[in-house]
């Protein structure tokens, strides 16, 4: 028996990845407007660093970041800024954002080259990421370089790339690993040297066979470099569940982060970006996402510029189908509901899930907790979603503390396990909004 991976607890939801599973990246047809918000990430908003009227080439810099925690963006394609305002975001804030009327001509400014890309030094390669303006693309959007800056005291050795892609629905990082797996495992590298460990993992869970082997294929010969098939079960790919599964370390409660067990963890599609940033000077303007859900009309996976509506990316997939009842940013365990689809594709959007009638599970009518304790079987991270949800509901929002709200990485599975239905990561992240951690 072939050994895989895992950690204890989660779910099995129905994964419908065969929707898009086989469909190789496709180019998203050039966006004639793109709509690129100042922040895109976790930390401190960009700055504008371009005014309503300038003509601007792709990858060109049009905000800069302010402090650590932050990340720069760039143009995604050429043409002139015709605002800068503040437009709606996934996730449903409104954020200032800089558009780009598109000259149609997709002019980029040069890059450079550096073929010897790993005879950089660290804090060479640190740079490079920072100026590309690089966040974890598995959709936190934390700014990568900070992740890659651990305080010295703290000693990392070991960096795990994330290619679990435990979400149903979602293929986007699948198809990645089968048609960039070099590319990746150079990213890798670098993100190895840039921490300076000899030790690297790329965990993926064993319904991708072939980006398994591909992966396999890529890192022969690779001194420290290991891929781990995973156990198929949700969530394997959040950081803590991979750290457990791969290394058997656990990242202590009440805010433990990774560095805490030695571990970084990045996402496959991330270290494609660190490749192409280091190596060719490339800014992060563009993602691959997963379009798909049984309410579009054809499911793809497309490469798509930052700044580009999610209507017009559904009508490069064929438009709504009949029935479509939700359209959801991310998968539909971590996703956020769209009510609007004039917002952007920003650099944390891994797929676009457009759900039908059938697919679509609603919550409008929950009932009271039966204390069945179905959600404490399946969390994660062992905490009681119920209390969290009793108290949260009943507007006593400090005591859900007591029940380590704040470790809740709101993955739904205690959502998905529910019999009342009743809108558990809603009423968590309510408890969030009122409380502060500690
Ligand atoms: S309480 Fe949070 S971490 Fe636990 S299952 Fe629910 S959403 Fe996931
Ligand atoms: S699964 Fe739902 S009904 Fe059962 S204990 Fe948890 S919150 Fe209550």
């Amino acid at each position: 028996m072939v050994r895989t991976d895992t950690f204890k607890r989660g779910v099995h939801p129905h994964d419908s990845k065969e929707l898009t599973a086989g469909n190789p990246t496709q180019n998203a047809p050039l966006p004639k407007r793109v709509v690129i918000p100042l922040s895109q990430h976790i930390g401190a908003p960009a700055k504008a660093e371009v005014s309503i009227g300038d003509e601007v080439k792709k990858y060109q810099l049009i905000g800069s970041a302010p402090g650590f925690v932050s990340a720069p963006v760039h143009a995604s394609i050429s043409g002139k800024v015709v605002a800068i305002s503040d437009f709606l975001h996934p996730s449903g804030r409104m954020v200032q954002s800089v558009v780009i009327e598109s000259d149609e001509k997709d002019e980029g400014i040069a890059l450079i080259d550096t073929p010897d890309f790993m005879a950089l030094s660290a804090d060479e390669i640190k740079a490079l990421i920072r100026d590309a303006g690089i966040v974890g693309l598995g959709g936190a959007a934390f700014p990568t370089n900070v992740k890659l800056s651990p305080p010295k005291e703290k000693t990392i050795d070991v960096v795990i790339l994330n290619g679990a892609e435990c979400e149903p629905y979602l293929t986007a990082d699948h198809r990645l690993m089968v048609e960039q797996p070099k590319s990746i495992v150079n990213g890798l590298k670098l993100i190895m040297k840039a921490v300076g460990v000899t030790n690297g993992y790329i965990g993926i869970e064993k319904n991708k066979p072939d980006a398994i082997e591909a992966m396999k294929k890529a890192s022969e010969g690779e001194a420290g470099i290991e891929v781990r098939p995973l156990t198929v079960k949700y969530p394997q790919g959040a950081e803590k569940m991979l750290i457990k599964a791969i290394t058997g370390r656990e990242v202590p409660g009440k805010g433990g982060l990774p560095m805490d067990v030695g571990a970084v963890v990045q996402n496959v599609g991330t270290a494609l970006a660190v490749y192409e940033a280091v190596r060719f000077g490339k800014p992060l303007i563009e993602r691959i996402v997963t379009v798909t859900g049984r309410g579009v009309k054809e499911p793809k996976n497309l490469m798509v510029r930052i700044g580009t509506l999610v209507s017009e990316i559904i009508k490069d997939c064929g438009g709504l189908a009949e029935g479509a009842v939700k359209v959801i940013s991310g998968g539909p365990m971590m996703g956020f509901a769209q009510w609007n689809l004039d917002v952007p594709v920003i650099k944390g959007t891994s797929g676009i899930l457009v759900q039908s009638e059938d697919e679509f599970i609603s919550t409008d009518e929950y009932s009271a907790c039966i204390r069945c304790g179905r959600c404490i079987d399946v969390c994660p991270m062992g905490l009681n979603p119920s209390m969290i949800s009793i108290l949260s509901e009943k507007g006593r929002f400090e005591e859900t503390k007591d029940y380590n709200l704040f470790d809740c990485f709101e993955c739904g599975s205690c959502a998905f396990v529910c019999p009342s239905k009743r809108p558990m990561v809603q009423f968590v992240r309510l408890a969030k909004s009122q409380t502060k951690p500690g």
